[in-house]
């Protein structure tokens, strides 16, 4: 596994190594099948993960983030980092920390990064994709609409991955958890053990 342990401890990010080693494992299997997408790059720690199961198969990551910072990451809000703040627009940019991410892992030749919403990104999707992890806004609206957008190209086989997905209420937001249960309703997916808030689902045949 060609992944630098040194560099993700130093990137920042909320991802835990466990769910990192389990990304890294299924993106390997499901690089078999096609490209690997995330939706929500920040600054690049999961990409670290995923990218280098991508690059070890000779396929590629696509890695959405508008780089604007959700809504609690914004000023005054609980998951602002004053480090990600751009003086110079008065708004918050991941970019320049995602970009270096890429580029001390090794991965500026296997992730494509595509600096605009889910939803622009989705508008002329053809591609059928291995695994999708969907780790954006978490507001229920927005999740939905990311599943809805880009669990439509999967294959049978392929990963339909939620971060943040906490079944008691005590532990976080509700959005990703409802739509992994939406999604689990409509018959359409296994659903695999979750590795700490990683709700993992298999395409069925
Ligand atoms: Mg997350």
């Amino acid at each position: 596994m060609d992944v630098d342990l040194a560099l993700l401890a130093d990137t920042k990010g909320f991802l835990h190594p466990d769910e990192g080693r389990r990304l890294y494992e299924l993106a390997l299997e499901a690089g078999k099948l096609g490209p690997c997408l995330e939706v929500g790059s920040y600054c690049g720690k999961s990409t670290v993960w995923l990218g280098a199961a991508c690059r070890q198969n000779g396929t590629v990551l696509f890695s959405i983030d508008h780089h604007r910072g959700s809504a609690e990451q914004q000023p005054g809000e609980p998951y602002f980092d004053p480090e990600l703040f751009d003086p110079r627009t008065f708004r918050i940019d991941t970019f320049p920390f995602f970009r270096a991410t890429l580029a001390r892992a090794g991965l500026e030749d296997t992730v494509v990064a595509l600096v605009c919403s889910s939803q622009l990104a989705a508008r002329h999707w053809t591609t059928p994709l291995g695994l999708v992890f969907i780790d954006g806004s978490h507001d229920f609206q927005s999740v939905r609409q990311d599943y809805r957008m880009w669990s439509r190209h999967l294959p049978a086989g392929g990963y339909l991955l939620f971060h943040d997905v906490f079944p008691d209420p005590a532990d976080g937001g509700r959005g990703p958890y409802q739509v992994y249960r939406e999604a689990i309703s409509r018959g359409q997916y296994d659903v695999l053990p979750m590795t700490g808030c990683l709700g993992i689902l298999r395409r069925r045949p």
